[in-house]
Parts: C-alpha cells; sequence; structure tokens
C-alpha cells in the first residue's frame, strides 16, 4: 500500500508529514476504511524528535497567545465556529469513512463538538473572576485565572471531532497554546479543524497536531515544557497517563472506560425502555464510552424486555455508514473486531444465555469490512468477564436482580462508573436512583446522558483519573490556574512594618 496517501502532522499552520531531519525515525501505521476493510491511507507516527517541534513551536506562540485579550481569543472561536458549521458535512464524512459509524451519528458529533466552540465563545464572561474592595487596611483582593503554558491532547478513535473539542477551546481561550495527539485509527479530522482554525485567525504555533502512538505520546509525558495533558481512551492508559503525568508534575485529566448500565424498573414504560436500549447499545455499534452494554431487569421485566428487544433487533439495519438508511456501521478495525467476538466466545462459554448472535455476520458486497451483528445475551451475572470488562462492540447483557436496592448495589459494586440510566415512572424511585448511585453521569428515562457543553462530563471510580471533568466550569478550571492578588498603594493609612498576621481591620 505504499501508494496510500500520507498523513502528516500540524507543526506551526503547516502540515508536515515527515521532515527531511527525521526521516530516518519516521513509520507509519495503516488507516482503513472499516465499511470495506482495505486501507485507505498511511498516518505518519512522530517521534521524539517530532513531538519536540511540535512543543518548541507551541511554546513560541504562548507568550504573544496568552498576552491577547480573552476577547480577542473569543473572536477566533465565533470565526471556528462558522468555519466548523460550512464544513459540518465534511467533517462528518471524513469520520464516518476512517471510523465506520453512519453519517448522521457522525454529524451529531460534530455538533455536540461544536456547542463545546460556541461555550468556549462566552470567555470574557467566563474568566471573570471575584473581587474584594478593602479587606482592610487600604488593600484589595482579587483572583486571576491565568493559563498554563503549553498543554496536550491524547484522545480515543471512538469521537475523532468531538473528544478533541473538549479540550481545544477550553484550552485556547484560557490563552494555553496547545498539542493535540489524536487516534492513529481515524487521524484526518484533526488536520481539518488545524486549517480551520488557521482559518479562523489562530496565530502559527498555538495549536499543532502530532500523529502517532505510544512512542509520541511517551515523548510528550516527558516532556518538561508540557504544563498539563489531558487525556480521554481506555482505563489501563488513562491510568498509566494519570501517573507519567502528575509525577513528573503536569496537570493531568484522564478518563477512561465505561461499563455503563441502564435499571429497567417493572413499572418503566417498556417501549419506551427498548427503544432507549437498541440506540444506546447498539448506535455507533456499541463504540461508544456512554455505550449502554448492560441492561438490568427488576423483578418479573426480563421476560417482557426481551420480547420488546427480539423485533427491534431484527430490524436493524447494519451497513456501510455512508448509506443513508443505515442503522449501525462496522467496528474501527479487524484486529477490534476479532477482540469483540473473543468477548462473545467467552460469554458462552462462561455459561450466559446468548439469544441473539452477530458472530458470522457479513454485509453482502461488502464481506471484508469489519461488521459484527447486534448480540444479546441473557442470565449475565457479575462474574463473567463479559459483565466486567468494557467490550466496546455492539454487545449488550441483561443481569436480572429481584428489586431496585439490588440493582443499585450491583452497578455501585462495578469497578467504572462513566454513565448510567434508570427507566421508571415512580418519582420516589428516581429521586433515590440520582442521590445513591455511584456514578458521574445520570440518566432518568434518559439512555445516554451527556452533559451539555455548560455543564461538564465526566465518570467516577476508574472512568476518571484525576480532579477535574472535562469542559464547562471544570474545564475552565483545569486549563487555568488560579492567582490571588492583593493590592496596596502608599498613601493607604497603615505605616511602618506589620509583625502580626494581617487580619481584617
Ligand atoms: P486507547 O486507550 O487505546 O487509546 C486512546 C489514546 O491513547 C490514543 O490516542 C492512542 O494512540 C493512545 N495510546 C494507546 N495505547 C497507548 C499506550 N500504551 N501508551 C500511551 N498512549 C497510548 O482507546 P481507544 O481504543 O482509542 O478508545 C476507546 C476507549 O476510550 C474505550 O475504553 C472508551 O470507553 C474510552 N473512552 C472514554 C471516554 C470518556 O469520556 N470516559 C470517551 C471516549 C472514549
Amino acid at each position: 500500500m505504499s501508494n496510500a496517501p500520507i498523513i502528516g502532522h500540524y507543526i506551526n499552520g503547516q502540515v508536515v508529514a515527515d521532515s527531511a531531519q527525521n526521516a530516518s525515525d519516521e513509520r507509519y501505521s495503516n488507516v482503513f476504511n472499516p465499511a470495506t476493510g482495505s486501507v485507505q491511507a498511511r498516518v505518519a507516527l512522530a517521534s521524539v524528535k517530532t513531538v519536540d517541534q511540535a512543543v518548541a513551536s507551541a511554546l513560541a506562540a504562548f507568550p504573544a497567545w496568552a498576552d491577547q485579550s480573552s476577547l480577542r481569543r473569543a473572536r477566533v472561536m465565533f470565526k471556528f465556529k462558522e468555519l466548523l458549521d460550512k464544513h459540518h458535512d465534511e467533517l462528518a464524512q471524513i469520520i464516518s469513512r476512517e471510523h465506520g459509524k453512519v453519517f448522521s451519528d457522525a454529524k451529531g458529533e460534530v455538533t455536540r463538538g461544536i456547542e463545546i466552540v460556541e461555550f468556549a465563545c462566552g470567555a470574557p464572561s467566563l474568566l471573570k473572576t471575584d473581587y474584594s474592595d478593602n479587606i482592610g487596611g487600604g488593600i484589595d483582593n482579587w483572583n486571576l485565572r491565568q493559563p498554563l503554558g503549553v498543554c496536550a491532547g491524547v484522545t480515543p478513535f471512538n469521537f475523532p471531532v468531538m473528544v478533541p473539542l473538549w479540550m481545544i477551546p477550553m484550552a485556547l481561550v484560557t490563552g494555553n497554546t496547545f498539542i493535540l495527539k489524536p487516534s492513529e485509527r481515524d487521524p484526518s479530522a484533526s488536520l481539518l479543524m488545524a486549517r480551520l482554525l488557521t482559518e479562523a485567525g489562530l496565530p502559527d504555533g498555538v495549536f499543532n497536531v502530532v500523529q502517532g502512538d505510544k512512542a509520541a505520546v511517551d515523548a510528550l509525558l516527558q516532556h518538561p515544557d508540557i504544563e498539563a495533558i489531558s487525556f480521554v481512551g481506555s482505563t489501563p492508559i488513562a491510568e498509566y497517563i494519570y501517573q507519567q503525568g502528575t509525577s513528573r508534575g503536569k496537570r493531568v485529566q484522564a478518563l477512561g472506560g465505561a461499563k455503563n448500565h441502564m435499571i429497567v424498573m417493572p413499572d418503566a414504560d417498556l417501549d419506551q425502555a427498548a427503544d432507549a436500549l437498541i440506540g444506546a447499545a447498539y448506535g455507533s455499534a456499541g463504540e461508544r464510552c456512554m455505550a449502554i452494554s448492560i441492561a438490568v431487569a427488576v423483578g418479573d421485566v426480563g421476560d417482557k424486555l426481551i420480547e420488546k428487544l427480539l423485533p427491534r433487533i431484527d430490524q436493524l439495519k447494519v451497513g456501510n455508514g455512508m448509506q443513508s438508511d443505515t442503522d449501525m456501521g462496522p467496528l474501527v478495525t479487524g484486529e477490534h473486531k476479532a477482540k469483540v467476538l473473543g468477548f462473545i466466545d467467552q460469554g458462552v462459554e462462561q455459561g450466559a444465555e446468548l439469544i441473539v448472535d452477530g458472530r458470522g455476520f457479513s454485509v453482502p458486497g461488502a464481506e471484508a469490512g469489519f461488521f459484527v451483528g447486534a448480540t444479546l445475551f441473557d442470565n449475565v451475572t457479575p462474574e463473567m468477564t463479559i459483565y466486567k470488562q468494557e467490550i466496546f462492540g455492539p454487545v449488550l447483557g441483561i443481569v436480572r436482580v429481584p428489586d431496585f436496592a439490588s440493582a443499585v448495589a450491583l452497578i455501585n459494586a462495578h469497578e467504572f462508573g462513566n454513565g448510567v440510566s434508570c427507566f421508571t415512572s415512580d418519582g420516589g424511585i428516581a429521586r433515590a436512583f440520582a442521590r445513591t448511585i455511584k456514578v458521574g453521569m445520570v440518566g432518568i428515562n434518559v439512555p445516554i446522558p451527556v452533559p451539555m457543553a455548560w455543564h461538564s462530563f465526566g465518570g467516577w471510580k476508574r472512568s476518571l483519573f484525576g480532579d477535574h471533568h472535562a469542559y464547562g466550569e471544570e474545564g475552565m478550571r483545569f486549563y487555568s490556574r488560579y492567582k490571588s492578588v492583593m493590592q496596596r498603594w502608599p498613601d493607604s493609612i497603615v505605616k511602618g512594618p506589620e509583625f502580626g498576621m494581617p487580619t481584617a481591620k
């Protein structure tokens, strides 16, 4: 595949595939079209030297960018938002071709990313701080929120536009410069976003992209000029990034994997619950960190729920995501498909009841595509691998429990705590659920509770390492450093040295 186009880096306002200086270090990785299984491009994998160039470019751009007024920085975001709107379909096509998700879902992803840019347009207001007039002795006290410096973001394959946009607008409007290391599996959208930022008026070097794998991430983690790292991806890597980054004194937020449950109470509207489960379990072929992969059937609701699910699964249209009538596309790579099939095998071996088997599924005319059919297990138990681990494929398991308290105890005992949902018509149950569940994002009759841009996104337990959730107010805090200033002028009332602890007078 040496004729496949090369997807390069974006450093100091230029696309660079590799530079002659770095040529001996450059490696490449295949980028597939998951719907056909063919290689459509090769992505450059940054060497340490390439990462060093990106950091040097971001470091050089930092002082002038940090010195801009927040209003000027926000104006770049206004323009960026306009350009994202204009290129909305193009971005969605790029996502669908490299990730495999259906075009309408990819458009939704771009919309959710644009919403963060819209939020960041409010930077002058968001960066306003508190001021205390005359705390005593002619002194005033106020706070500043100042930029950190060069920040980096490492992002997963499953949202190649939305997740980088959880970070980029927030980091930039707070006055930082930024280096994005996108997933090597669907890297193209990052370059279009970089070009649009430049077109929006962002000075060269303020935003850079280094394509790559572990070597690039390690180079970012070890670089002394990187002040902060935002990570979104699987839990083992999130934990590694958090430990490596914080041990070097960097600020780190690392969002990890998930196993999201949906409780279905006997009093729930079962048609609504079944529709919600189908979309949340099989949408994007289950490759969402907020996908529902476990339905917790309370009391006698299990059989009735399965009755509602089966015809809906039967009607699912699986195929190339660029075809308009498709509900579910392929998985991202052949390697990931093999992993998901391995989980289904394990479920069978460990005694779960396989009601709908998505193995051996293929799309006529696209037999080499990375498709797995919708899969449904009943009688899944907490000891099984398919209950404990994140599958990240179109596999839904049903766990049966006697009552609401057992459902809550089950979920609270799981190592992950990203998203959760409860379908019920009982307000008391809904209230108790929201208050007692140990999960970061909670839906009541809402299957995928992804918070809006002005709230913040993040899980609990081993779904997030660090103190800050992503975007919203938490994002503003993560990307800015708090400073408190006290000021007194020479004509103020206190004269001579003071030896006691200053107190308000
Ligand atoms: P991943 O952890 O394999 O990769 C994420 C990023 O880390 C990529 O950029 C990758 O190049 C890099 N990376 C991979 N291995 C590395 C290593 N050994 N050392 C350093 N860097 C490494 O995740 P993925 O498969 O791309 O994405 C799917 C995962 O992301 C799922 O677990 C999903 O739940 C999670 N996710 C979580 C959220 C959230 O908000 N919590 C959102 C989206 C995805």
